[in-house]
């Protein structure tokens, strides 16, 4: 019979202390949006495996596939003996992905691999070196993705030198002062003083920043990206490795973009809790690299696809594209009415069920008070519920609770937070 304090003490002796833990507690198990300790405490899951679990944990569908399957085969390597659910999941995401043209997809296995890749797709087929990504960003814990990456501590902390013919242009931020029209001028600025635009492969950008903070890409900044893009011959990727499967009320957050990107990064929710990660996109970019160029022992691993195919399956069944849209307006709704008695939260905002608030000292939004949003998560944990902080200034608090959660389980983790906010105020 295991303690969390014994599993800690275990854990802080055996594991390097480079990998963080937000809550000192263990899992015993989980089910949907719950989770309950090895001590039997019960835990209301706001943040789904940071954005793995948008059809809960242990979704009956899920796991009923990857039972199958276990029956079958797990492994061949598809670059060795291929098999049919790798070839469904990528045509299921071809057709899932925006834009009037031809698309073919490649699996992997993490967030990460898939960025790399993105680039990798990027720079064979435009045969040109750079890639502006944005200030905020987060793009994975690889050398490279860690170059991409725009925010020091703790992720790039000690690790560098990063890769070369990386550039960072600023994200648009009105809450913090930057606007569209400035960040549009900071990527002109990286041609004029850092890299000529021809040597440009692509643009790398969430639609909403996940580890940065939850803000979301304003669409004239995406048109304005996208006008630079063309006229210079440079591809769009969107980094949709938080924001898809259905997180923003579509199924890809650029959905709701008035231009297509060439490429297009996901992974997490896609396999509901197993590791599968992709790139989709332009069929004659994705074709670029010759054959062997890509791939990867374990990358579409035949039980995450599996997963993803019932995935596809929960969402079309209970209809959670549209529960993400109900689920968003809930929630800001909520947090909205939240906001208006606790002077803390200086904004509110969101895609789809992507929401967040933004905690500040006193409501000024030049003071941000990560010191709240740390003590707000534990104490809320206190409570039993489980949340997530985020942004470049550590005050945000975000929702990724699953999609497939019931509004009465919504309405108890909201009251929760509601009564941390209170308590600490
Ligand atoms: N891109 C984005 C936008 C992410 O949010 C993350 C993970 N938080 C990654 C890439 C990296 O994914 P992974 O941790 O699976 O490598």
């Amino acid at each position: 019979h295991f303690t969390n304090a014994a599993l800690l003490a275990r854990r802080h002796a055996a594991v390097a202390r480079g990998v963080g833990q937000t809550h000192e507690i263990f899992v015993q198990k989980a089910r949907n949006a719950e989770l309950w300790d090895v001590e039997g405490r019960r835990y209301i899951d706001f943040a789904g495996g940071i954005a793995v679990l948008n059809t809960g944990h242990l979704h009956p569908g899920v796991i009923a596939a990857v039972k199958a399957q276990l029956d079958r085969y797990t492994h061949t390597c598809f670059q060795v003996v291929a098999y049919e659910p790798y070839v469904e999941v990528a045509e299921r995401l071809n057709a899932l992905a925006p834009g009037d043209f031809a698309k073919k997809t490649l699996l992997l296995t993490t967030g990460a691999e898939a960025v790399e890749n993105a680039v990798k797709i990027a720079r064979a087929h435009t045969r040109r070196p750079a890639v502006i990504a944005f200030t905020g960003g987060y793009h994975g814990r690889t050398n490279f993705t860690l170059g991409l990456t725009g925010k020091v501590v703790p992720y790039k902390t000690g690790f560098g030198p990063f890769p070369a013919e990386v550039y960072h242009a600023q994200f648009p931020n009105a809450l913090h002062g930057v606007s569209v029209a400035q960040a549009l001028q900071s990527v002109e600025l990286l041609f004029k003083n850092d890299v000529e635009p021809e040597r440009v492969a692509a643009f790398i950008i969430e639609p909403v920043q996940g580890e940065g903070g939850f803000y979301v890409a304003p669409v004239e900044f995406i048109n304005g990206l996208k006008a630079l893009a063309d006229r210079y011959g440079i591809l769009l990727i969107a980094d949709e490795v938080q924001t898809g499967a259905g997180r923003t009320g579509t199924w890809f957050a650029c959905e709701q973009w008035p231009v297509a990107p060439d490429l297009i990064t996901t992974a997490k929710s896609l396999a509901g809790g197993f590791p599968l990660a992709g790139v989709v996109g332009r069929a004659e970019v994705m074709d670029a690299p010759a054959p062997g160029g890509l791939g990867g022992t374990y990358a579409g691993s035949p039980v995450a696809c599996a997963a993803a195919l019932a995935v596809f399956e929960a969402f079309e069944q209970e209809q959670l594209l549209a529960r993400s849209r109900a689920m968003g307006a809930l929630l800001v709704t909520r947090l909205k009415a939240l906001a208006e008695k606790q002077p803390s939260i200086g904004d509110v905002r969101g895609l789809g069920a992507m929401v967040a608030i933004e905690l500040f000292e006193g409501g000024d939004v030049h003071r941000p008070d990560a010191a709240l949003a740390k003590k707000v998560v534990a104490e809320a944990a206190r409570r039993g519920l489980i949340l997530l902080s985020c942004g470049t200034y550590g005050n945000v608090i975000r929702i990724l609770v699953p999609l497939t959660a019931s509004d009465e389980l919504l309405e108890e983790g909201l009251a929760i937070l509601a009564d941390t906010l209170a308590a600490l105020a």
